[in-house]
């Protein structure tokens, strides 16, 4: 039950992380599961893959496809749509660990 719920929260906070990197310089799939392991969720690529896959359907990521050494690579870069929505994202969690922080 608690296990649940609490992959439900963590897949809110994967989607803002992932966001955020999005931001700073396309990312990939393996790049961003190591980053999140240095972060202490314990993902697979099982997980991770359809949420990039449903960010880029619901415009909030841009897939570009990269030949790295002969092999085919997904980067994601954030939309304008995604921005927006890592905007907000920002103001409600900082609004939200301003509150429950103590
Ligand atoms: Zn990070």
């Amino acid at each position: 039950m608690e296990d649940k719920v609490l992959r439900k929260l963590f897949l809110g906070f994967i989607h803002i992380h992932v966001l955020h990197h999005a931001k700073e310089s396309p990312i990939y799939g393996t790049w961003m599961l190591e980053e999140l392991r240095e972060h202490g969720y314990s993902i697979g690529p099982g997980t991770l893959y359809p949420i990039l896959h449903s960010m880029e359907s619901d415009g909030l990521l841009l897939r570009e496809d990269r030949n790295v050494e002969g092999h085919i690579r997904k980067y994601y870069s954030i939309t304008e749509k995604g921005n927006y929505v890592l905007k907000e994202a920002q103001e409600k969690a900082y609004e939200l660990f301003k509150e429950i922080k103590d």
